[in-house]
């Protein structure tokens, strides 16, 4: 337990850096999805796409000093790299892991570990154990910290995060649709960083248009909206002024190594 002066409490903030600011299809400024936030020194990422521990070093982080990992859901383009963690942790010459790793994710994460033991079982821990949890809509009290779900309707199972500390509050959606429960674990967020998949009007049933972003960020009353996981024609228009049409505050477009300080 860390016993932390008043004035070290106060000054400990939320730090987010977006590790991964595209999809399934890379482009060089938007690799698979990766969302680092750090609380005072704790590090926790949000999905864990091709590429992310790269970009997790980049960002100044080792992956030896990581113990938070939450799976929003198990597409390739945001779980690949948990093998890559995974092997790091029994590979680094003069280094052994002893700290756990925490995995949370949607349900369906412990078969999913399960399998990806089979297909890659030389990773499967040795020095350190691997707890994970699956939740759904849940809120849990970390040290200092604490985790919100709500499901999104990308997947069967696909979930949120909402991430509070004193006082301040980013929402992370991975990939989802426009529904209430989204507008419900973004309200009044400091960051809210929402999946902007394809511009307004764009024919789809899993993933969120311009115009969606807007409304649930409207309703949802949030401060600032990043928007995050863009697929290529979503950077072919004006996507901010497609999201500005219905939501009047803070709109920026994630690119990879974005940092914000909330
Ligand atoms: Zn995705
Ligand atoms: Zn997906």
């Amino acid at each position: 337990m860390q016993h932390l002066s008043p004035a070290t409490r106060h000054i400990k903030k939320m730090d987010l850096t977006i590790l991964g600011a595209g999809t399934a299809i890379p482009t060089p400024q938007r690799s698979p999805a990766g969302v680092l936030v750090r609380i005072g020194t704790t590090p926790l990422l949000f999905d864990i796409g091709p590429g992310t521990m790269a970009r997790l070093g980049l960002a100044g982080v080792s992956c030896r000093d990581l113990e938070y990992v939450f799976l929003t859901h198990l597409h390739s383009d945001h779980t690949l790299d948990l093998a890559t963690f995974l092997q790091i942790n029994d590979s680094t010459p003069g280094w052994t892991r002893t700290r756990p790793i925490h995995l949370m994710g949607c349900r369906g994460t412990q078969r999913f570990y399960d399998q990806l033991m089979q297909v890659y079982p030389e990773i499967s821990p040795q020095s350190y154990t691997i707890d994970i949890c699956e939740v759904a809509t849940e809120r849990i009290a970390f040290d200092g910290w604490a985790i919100e779900t709500a499901k999104t309707q990308h997947t069967g199972s696909s979930i949120a995060y909402r991430i509070e500390a004193e006082g301040h509050v980013i929402v992370y959606t991975g990939d989802a649709t426009e529904n209430l429960e989204l507008v419900r674990i973004a309200q009044d967020a400091d960051v809210f960083v929402c999946e902007c998949a394809f511009p307004s009007g764009y024919p789809t049933d899993d993933h969120m248009t311009a115009d969606a972003v807007g409304r649930v960020a409207q309703m949802a009353q949030v401060k600032q909206v990043v928007l995050n996981h863009l697929y290529p024609p979503a950077l072919e228009v004006d996507i901010v002024a497609q999201v500005r049409a219905i939501f009047d505050r803070e709109i920026v477009v994630a690119i990879d190594g974005m940092r914000i300080i909330v």
